[in-house]
Formats: structure tokens, C-alpha cells, sequence
């Protein structure tokens, strides 16, 4: 399947992760707070300095709720990102709206994740 992928910057920024200001990429240390700047692609992830990984894309919001629910369950920290597919305009018809939603946990967690996962898909079936 086709994936429009929305997270991509095409242009490096660098973002304070203190106060958000932005800085073009080649300024490593925002002036005001004096500390590292981080790449602005990272700054939406809850906690930046964890390795997030994705779980498979989720078609639809209920599975990925139902998802969510159970990681929530089993005290997994986690993430969604809403995506749609490149298709998604022309699906309009069958009322499908092609939304894709993924969720990100943390790599020590994937494992465990994905089997949850699994037990999602599987029981909607
Ligand atoms: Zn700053």
C-alpha cells in the first residue's frame, strides 16, 4: 500500500528544545538557553531521547484505539501519528476514508507491542 509520508522535512531545522525557538542547521546551541538544539523532526515525539519504533500502519481509528487501549493495559508508553494514504481521495465513494494511523513505542517495548498488535487484528476478524 502507498503511503504519504507527512513527517518528512525536506530542510533540516533545529529546534530549542527549552524554549522551541527555531535555528537553521548549522547552529548547534540555542543563544538564549545555551544548550543543544535538537532536530525538528524529533521534537514532536514525546520524549525525543527514547528510540521510538513504529508498529505495523493501523487502517482506521478503531484498531488503532483498540490498540492504544491495550497498551495503555500493559503500562506501554506510546505514540499516534494520523496518516492517510495517497489514495485516500479517491476512495470517497465507498466511504472508507483511508486514514492510516500509526503508533509509535518505545524499542524495548516493540516486541510486546507487536503481539498485541496482533491479538487487535486478529479478534476483529
Ligand atoms: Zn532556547
Amino acid at each position: 500500500m502507498l503511503m504519504k509520508e507527512i513527517l518528512v522535512r525536506k530542510k533540516p531545522i533545529m529546534i530549542c528544545p527549552e524554549c522551541h525557538a527555531e535555528y537553521l542547521d548549522h547552529i548547534n546551541e540555542c543563544g538564549d538557553c545555551k544548550i543543544s538544539l535538537v532536530d525538528a523532526c524529533l521534537i514532536d515525539l514525546p520524549i525525543p531521547e527514547m528510540t521510538w519504533s513504529s508498529l505495523p500502519p493501523f487502517e482506521g481509528k478503531i484498531f488503532a484505539d483498540m490498540t492504544a487501549e491495550l497498551l495503555d493495559q500493559h503500562s506501554i508508553p506510546y505514540y499516534l501519528k494520523m496518516d492517510w494514504t495517497s489514495s485516500a481521495l479517491n476512495i470517497g465513494a465507498t466511504g472508507f476514508p483511508g486514514q492510516i494511523i500509526r503508533i509509535f513505542v518505545p524499542e524495548e517495548y516493540l516486541d510486546k507491542a507487536t503481539g498485541l498488535t496482533t491479538a487487535v487484528i486478529g479478534e476483529s476478524e
